[in-house]
């Protein structure tokens, strides 16, 4: 059904009516609902052992400027409970939505326990949330036998239904990653359904084009059923932004548009309170153990990255610009935290989830050698530097875990690129679009014999990753959407993969 977003504004004008909030003195509103407020759903993110970040966004009417919401802060109940029917609340207390965030809540409920389920809810003007369901991290030093984790990226409003984020909830997982693209900025396309909506640049802008997306009842349920963790990758923004830079955007005009864009990101996600944007940067960049069997390190390529190299991409012949050694992908900051994050950890699986391709891949359809510019073949330098720290610090079991090529990827990562029979270092799972439109699946038919390393390249089915982490194998299954045109489409394995402790690879 195609949205109307003026039709869907004008449908909530007589809600704001005076009188419709109570006035309020010295602190804030206990607010008269009209309608439910809690139109976005619930979810929560970033499990550790004791502690959860629970979210929700009170917009009575979505679509509306400001969610049909008073600027004015609102109190929002919480409570967390060991089981479904709220019997034994381990946790609750009283949160403020304030016009400024966009009435989004952020929840850090502390002092749980380790490795088990928790149910939440939200409750303001006496309307209570859907009921979400989470699970906190395992204890430091605990061994789980197995963690299920689902990893998305891609999700094109417009270009599809979130058939797999219902096949997705059904699963159960402990967690789902999301490595980016969690909206889309563009203009209005009216595929299978439409933002309706002009390219988002404002803070408003922004705002809406989360709502629309999170109006959905699949993605809501998969936000609802596990706890995520998420980085947001271009279209959070702006199409192929680096760092600072966009097309030929005047630097202050990009800054202020991209400030605006993580301001709604953070808003309507289960991000931590350390994730806040300040000054139009936006923390995105961490790492969560489970237990001794999987540490999974979230990292943030676009936000400090130089700029694409050798003009005219995406698809580039490679220049001297590209192989540039000064030439960063996480900037260096990053890059140090990330060796500490790496020799720190103790867990047998190390899990390096990030937005864009990593391994060696040319994309040539013709005789020349081509890289797409905008993923870590754009910025070889890096990758190596990267490669180098996995290989000689012999980090246990890397697996990277990518998206945004719309396409299901299983590669072996090889000591030297673009030589696979060099040593592997690392396994690389890219996961294909929740709905984003792949490019054509005969220009990768042409291109993957090229690529040794490149075990299966399938950009025409969009799905998700569905993966088994056992302390002696990994086990991914590639799970692919039978029609993407309908809500309630089933899902089928599409191919599965094994990695085995101690053996960087496939098993073959
Ligand atoms: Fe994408
Ligand atoms: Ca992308």
């Amino acid at each position: 059904m195609p949205l109307s977003r003026r039709s869907l504004v004008g449908a909530g004008v007589g809600l704001a009516a005076a009188g419709w909030l109570k006035p309020f003195a010295s602190r804030a509103a206990e607010p008269r609902f009209a309608t439910d407020p809690f139109t976005l759903g619930v979810a929560s993110g970033f499990p550790e052992p004791n502690a959860v970040v629970l979210w929700t966004r009170l917009a009575p009417e979505p679509f509306a400027p400001g969610g049909g919401m008073p600027s004015a802060p609102v109190e929002v109940r919480w409570e967390i409970a060991g089981d479904e029917g709220f019997k034994q609340i381990e946790r609750n207390g009283t949160a403020y939505a304030t016009p400024e965030w966009a009435h989004s809540v952020h929840v850090e409920a502390t002092g749980l326990s380790p490795g088990r389920d928790y149910w939440y809810r939200f409750t303001s003007g006496g309307v209570r949330s859907p009921v979400g369901r989470t699970r906190t991290a395992p204890a430091r030093d605990a061994t789980p036998a197995e963690l299920k984790i689902a990893v998305a990226s891609c999700q094109h409003y417009e270009q599809g239904t979130y058939a797999a984020y219902r096949s997705m909830a059904a699963d159960h997982p402990d967690l789902i990653v999301h490595v980016g693209d969690y909206i889309y900025e563009g203009r209005g396309q009216r595929a299978v359904r439409s933002h309706d909506a002009s390219e988002a640049i404002t803070l408003e802008d922004y705002r809406l084009r989360y709502a629309i997306y999170k109006s959905d009842a699949n993605l809501k349920a998969a936000h609802a059923a596990s706890p995520w963790m998420l980085v947001g990758d271009d279209h959070e923004v702006a199409n192929d932004y680096a760092g600072d830079h966009f097309l030929d955007f005047e630097p202050a005009l990009f800054h202020s548009r991209r400030t605006a864009a993580y301001q709604a990101h953070y808003e309507h996600l289960p991000l931590p309170h350390r994730f806040i944007p300040l000054d139009g940067r936006q923390r995105h960049y961490t790492t969560r153990a489970f237990g001794t069997l999987v540490n999974l390190i979230m990292l943030d390529g676009r936000q400090y990255r130089s700029p694409q190299a050798c003009d005219g991409g995406p698809l580039v012949l490679p220049c001297a610009e590209l192989v540039a050694g000064e030439r960063t992908m996480l900037g260096a900051t990053q890059e140090e935290w990330l060796k500490g994050a790496l020799t720190g950890s103790r867990a047998r699986w190390t899990l390096l989830g990030q937005q864009t391709l990593f391994a060696h891949v040319d994309e040539s359809v013709d005789k020349e050698v081509r890289y797409w510019a905008d993923n870590w073949n754009g910025y070889p330098a890096a990758r190596a530097r990267l490669v180098d720290f996995l290989a000689e610090r012999k980090i246990r079991n890397p697996v990277i875990l990518s998206g945004d090529i719309h396409a299901f990827l299983v590669n072996d990562v090889n000591t030297r690129a673009g030589e696979p029979d060099s040593g592997i270092v690392a396994t690389e799972l890219v996961t294909s679009s929740i709905s984003s439109n792949g490019r054509p699946q005969k220009d990768y038919d042409v291109w993957k014999p090229k690529n040794a390393n490149v075990h299966i390249a399938r950009s025409d089915t969009r799905g998700y990753l569905r993966l088994s982490v056992k302390p002696e194998r990994l086990h991914a299954d590639l799970v692919a959407v039978d029609d993407i045109k309908r809500d309630d489409s089933p899902t089928h394995v599409l191919a599965a993969y094994d990695v085995e402790d101690g053996k960087p690879g496939i098993v073959r």
